[in-house]
């Protein structure tokens, strides 16, 4: 059978399917970008979707450094997942990925599809790559996709392998860059890999046999590894760090499996649990979650002191906060050590965009757990939380840089352009250390604000503050610990923006409070659910009209996001723009972070 190659041609091509690539893809097309995502599985999500059920974390470390949240597009899809899937079902988060994939025009989503090499261009010293090969084996197609950039996003690193990226695999000697948490010397050891399941209260006994290749445990097994809850298991449950990721799958997904059916049976049958009687397996994964794989160098390596030092740099694109969280390679071999060290550090620390690019491919970007880290700063940055911030960074780059139309991503990677990204990144609800809103292109920078009532502390102009969240001190130099938002005293309220003059006015940008001080998080745990709300969360405004002068421009009921764009198909001359909340979502005062103006699209 001959197989013909079909030839697609983008701007943007990313490959992976977790978070990161979701983020990256959308980001870049909702900037411009004609983008093609390539995913090897059938669903989107990676560690988050429903085939590994992960929870994604991040820079609040489960809630308790509040209002750290990451915002910007995770925050918009944690929003509609809490008030869509109350039920927590994640195959609903997959759903919610898949719509919000296919619901942009600019995005070939090739589900199914394997990128598996590349073609390499040399051109001035730089290698470039031209395009990326794909197979789609249920379709029997083959695709050969071209683009001016590419990011690698696919955790493993495949397409950056082929390109022949530079990367490094295990763990880095102390001596290399001076980090007190790493190995003496360098080895391979890498994080090991889960098979999670889950169970449900039947209310009636439920035995359980294990098949008789699970592995045994006994009590001493879990000495450091408490069996806390039914319903979610267990992270803890890791193993293969001695292993290759990539080669030894199929030997670390039985041994995973083995394990994971092993601490099920110690659970049920040993008669340390009597509280399990009732509870019934009703998910095992099949796909080992993987922890760690290859991590590609860019021009910059983040290392320990930067994570835990809060270190910021003039080119971050992004940000991080969860512990440095090593474990012990051997999993649930080493009985004796605790399954994990979570080393702690006050501050939260910026990512510099020369992390989040090769140093030697000049047009590959990578975002997620494969980025140019080393191993112990790996250790933070590769919660999903995270993943995803750095994600939505290259997609933003991505499209600033196609549009300066250099060579190389380090060529483009100049100051005024990373001032534009990191600026297009907030304007998109992002959050950045110590940056604040100064596009020259908001017209409500230069306006007055009032409003019908203020609450102390609280007033009208703290939506001009530039800042989109609560601070606090303890989060870094840059971080002052003061409102940056408007609070009524009671409902229905009203907020005035002010201009110096009548301007055009095209498009309005209004950043809500999404209560980024609770933890929000899709997870099979009960008791961290219990943290969450798991609906609309109730600082948000819900019913509102925008007035452009006497003008009713928009009206919004039920809205459930933190950050909403009101476009207006036929701009409207203006000098104020009112916002009347009449109703949010439970609390009794309406609060706004932020009001911008745009005069163009
Ligand atoms: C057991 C376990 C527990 C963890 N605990 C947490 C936690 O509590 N919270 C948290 O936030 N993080 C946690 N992590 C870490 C986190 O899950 C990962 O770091 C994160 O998923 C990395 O995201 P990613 O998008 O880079 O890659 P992944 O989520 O691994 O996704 C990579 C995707 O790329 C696809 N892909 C791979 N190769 C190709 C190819 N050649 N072509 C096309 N597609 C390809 C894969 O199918 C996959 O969908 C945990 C990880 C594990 C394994």
């Amino acid at each position: 059978m001959k197989i013909t190659i079909t030839e697609l041609f983008t701007d943007f091509c990313v490959i992976g399917g977790g978070i990161a690539v979701v983020c990256a893809a959308i980001s870049a097309a909702r900037n411009g970008l004609r983008v093609v995502l390539v995913q090897n599985r059938s669903v989107l999500g990676g560690n988050s979707s429903s085939e590994i059920k992960m929870h994604i974390v991040g820079a609040d470390r489960h809630g308790t450094r509040p209002g750290a949240r990451e915002t910007g597009l995770l925050e918009e899809f944690r929003l509609e997942d809490a008030c869509r899937n109350p039920g927590r079902t994640f195959a609903l988060w997959d759903i919610l990925l898949y719509e919000k994939v296919k619901s942009e025009p600019n995005i070939l989503l090739l589900l199914d599809s394997e990128c598996h090499g590349c073609t390499l261009a040399e051109a001035d010293g730089n290698t470039r790559i031209t395009s990326v090969n794909v197979t789609r084996s249920v379709t029997e197609d083959e695709f050969r996709i071209h683009a001016s950039l590419f990011a690698d996003c696919s955790g493993d690193g495949r397409l950056g392998a082929e390109a022949g990226a530079e990367f490094r695999m295990g763990r880095e000697a102390q001596s290399e860059f001076g980090e007190s948490l790493a190995p003496r010397d360098a080895d391979q050891l890498t994080l090991g890999n889960s098979i999670l399941f889950t169970a449900r209260n039947a209310d009636h006994p439920q035995p359980f046999v294990a098949p008789n290749w699970a592995r045994k445990f006994r009590k001493e097994d879990f000495k450091f590894r408490p069996i806390v809850g039914y319903e979610y298991g267990y992270w803890w449950s890791e193993w293969g760090g001695r292993l290759n990721t990539i080669k030894d799958f199929d030997l670390f997904r039985h041994e995973c499996l083995q394990i994971a059916l092993g601490v099920w049976d110690y659970v049920k049958n040993s008669g340390d649990h009597p509280g399990s009687a009732n509870y019934v397996l009703d998910w095992i994964g099949a796909i080992p979650g993987k922890r760690e794989s290859r991590r590609f160098l860019g021009p910059h390596v983040l290392a320990q002191q930067e994570v835990m030092s809060g270190a910021t740099f003039d080119d971050q694109v992004a940000y991080g906060g969860w512990w440095v969280d090593l474990h012990p390679p051997e999993g649930m071999d080493a009985v004796d050590e605790e399954p994990c060290v979570q080393i702690d550090f006050p501050a939260l620390f910026g990512i510099p965009l020369r992390s989040l690019y090769s140093r030697n491919v000049g047009n590959l970007f990578f975002a997620g757990r494969n980025v140019s880290a080393t191993h112990v700063a790996f250790a933070s940055t590769r919660v999903m939380g995270t993943c995803a911030v750095m994600g939505q960074a290259i997609g933003t780059a991505a499209a600033c840089f196609l549009r300066d139309g250099k060579k190389t991503i380090a060529e483009s990677a100049t100051p005024l352009n990373i001032l534009a990204i990191q600026q297009a990144l907030l304007r998109d609800d992002a959050f950045l250390l110590g940056v604040r809103n100064e596009d020259p292109e908001d017209l409500a920078r230069r306006a007055c604000c009032t409003a019908s009532s203020e609450e102390s502390g609280c007033g009208a102009s703290l939506v001009l503050s530039g800042i989109t969240r609560e601070l606090n001190e303890s989060w870094g130099p840059w971080s002052r610990c003061e409102p940056n938002h408007w609070s009524s005293q009671s409902l229905p309220a009203w907020l005035d923006v002010e201009l110096p003059e009548s301007a055009a006015i095209a498009q309005i940008h209004v950043t809500f409070d999404s209560g980024l001080q609770r933890e929000l998080i899709l997870t099979p745990s009960d008791s961290i659910s219990a943290k969450s709300i798991r609906g609309p969360q109730p600082e948000l405004v819900k019913d509102y009209n925008i007035y452009l002068d006497q003008t009713l421009a928009v009206s919004v009921s039920g809205n459930y996001l933190r950050k909403r764009v009101h476009t207006l198909e036929n701009p409207i001359s203006a000098s104020r723009v009112r916002i009347e909340v009449l109703a949010t979502q439970g609390v009794s005062n309406a609060r706004i972070f932020e009001v911008r103006l745009y005069s163009k699209h």
